[in-house]
């Protein structure tokens, strides 16, 4: 009997973990708060203490160039994208484990670079590399698990957002995907033009470093338990607004409206997309990368944060009204959903 196979691309990335999840049938561990399907796992560790748990690779040819990625970056970008989900939990991380993929042309050195930018991202967030594995590989691969801890009520998981809640975010949107353009068209121009040619990285610096080295908001987090400010629901932005706006909405049970007229860029940003002639929105709701979080806040919670740090950009609704995106002539529209898709969907 001919054997049938479905492409990775018929189900996409989360129909493939739903197929895992079934894979794995239902766990019966009555420590554990969250399995697949939050920005970590979560469970209990101790009297009314909670680990969080995240991994996430970065393979060369998918997520990174090596001509436009430098080793030190890519290291230290390994780590900050891992520890974005813990923050996205409202965790601390605690503990790293690093698995190198290395293929033929990597040497030592190579492994030092990467290791350069593990440590300097180790130790601005303040985890402790603990171990990990190495192996040959195809291509240049780095994978890097977090474990995070917080009390078990302050978790915050995506789950919790209430229709009236403002929707929030913070820093600013769509600068590592104008970061990516911009580094595309620069290798674009030096094939072209040959080596005489040099690239004019400088005008946009801030954007180049949006894509290549970005900051997780654990700063953010920590700010949050100073002031005493738990959010209802919370994710990070890693795969662009519009994917984590549904995220919230449906695990949440809500609905969401969002004023794409607030939506906050950065100059640069928005000097790339005009250049592109593309909508700077455009970036932020599906470019990706971006690593800001969002998070769903009752309108009473807003005035005990400052208002520097973040942004609201629209406000949870009820399940009914849908997931929409005011345009700035004022109509509503459905806010589509895809986000960043590996499987090529
Ligand atoms: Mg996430």
């Amino acid at each position: 009997m001919e054997q049938t196979v479905t492409p990775i691309s018929e189900v996409g990335e989360f129909g493939l973990i739903e197929r895992m999840k079934d894979a794995l049938g239902e766990s019966q561990d009555e420590d554990l708060l969250a399995g697949p399907g939050d920005d970590a796992a979560v469970y209990r560790a101790g009297k009314g203490r909670a680990h969080v748990a995240t991994t996430d690779a970065l393979i060369d040819g998918v997520h990174f160039s090596p001509d436009m990625m430098p080793l030190t970056y890519l290291g230290s970008k390994a780590v900050s994208i891992n520890v974005s989900d813990v923050a996205a939990m409202n965790a601390v991380p605690r503990y790293a484990l690093v698995t190198l993929g290395l293929p033929d042309n990597a040497y030592v050195e190579t492994v030092e670079e990467l290791y350069a930018g593990v440590r300097q991202a180790a130790e601005a967030y303040g985890l402790t590399v603990v171990g990990g594995d190495t192996t040959a590989a195809h291509r240049l691969t780095i994978s890097v698990t977090i474990i995070g801890e917080a009390e078990e009520r302050d978790v915050v998981y995506r789950g919790g957002a209430e229709p009236g809640d403002r929707l929030c975010v913070t820093g600013d949107l769509g600068g590592a995907y104008a970061g990516l353009k911009v580094l595309m068209e620069q290798r674009e121009a030096l094939e072209q033009k040959g080596s005489d040619y040099a690239p004019d990285l400088d005008p946009h610096r801030y954007v180049i470093q949006r894509q290549l080295a970005p900051t997780a908001r654990l700063k953010t987090v920590q700010d949050w338990a100073e002031r005493g400010v738990r959010p209802n629901a919370l994710i990070d932005i890693s795969d662009g607004l519009a994917s984590e706006v549904h995220h919230i909405c449906e695990q949440s049970d809500c609905g969401a409206l969002v004023y794409e007229e607030m939506l906050p860029f950065n100059e640069e940003t928005r000097q790339v997309a005009e250049r592109n002639d593309d909508e700077p929105e455009h970036y932020a709701f599906y470019g990706g990368e971006d690593y800001e979080l969002l998070f769903a806040l009752p309108e009473a919670e807003l005035d005990r944060l400052e208002a520097g740090g973040l942004t609201v950009i629209g406000e949870c609704r009820e399940a009914g009204d849908g997931v929409r995106r005011t345009t700035p002539s004022g109509e509503q529209r459905k806010l589509e959903a895809k986000g960043f898709e590996h499987f090529g969907a």
